[in-house]
């Protein structure tokens, strides 16, 4: 048990007490448990914002595409065979940059 000082007359109480004895004032509570019910709709929020942020899946599936349409226009697009071989170096460069980043082939 410990004494606080009343904040509207200033005299001295036990902090036990829910009002001061000398003028009435309420304590002001450090009401702690407010956050409780208010923890887990916060834990909700982060867990949101980290889902749909943090998972390189939506970085990966992008990748993926890249490299697909990479591959796609260095075979359809009528290049000359050193462009061509450049593209697909480039495509190839990709894959192992995939690779590097995801341990997994594209
Ligand atoms: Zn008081």
């Amino acid at each position: 048990m410990a004494l606080i000082a009343c904040r509207e007359c200033s005299k001295q109480y036990s902090d036990s007490a829910s009002a001061c004895p000398q003028c009435g004032a309420r304590v002001k509570k450090r009401r702690l448990w407010i956050w409780i019910p208010l923890s887990i709709p916060i834990a909700f929020i982060l867990f949101a914002v980290l889902r749909t942020r943090a998972p390189d899946e939506d970085e990966k599936i992008r990748a993926r595409d890249a490299i697909d349409l990479c591959w796609s226009k260095q075979k359809t697009k009528s290049f000359d065979p050193s462009t061509a071989q450049f593209v697909a170096r480039a495509c190839e460069t990709m894959e192992e940059d995939f690779k590097t980043k995801y341990h997994v082939a594209p």
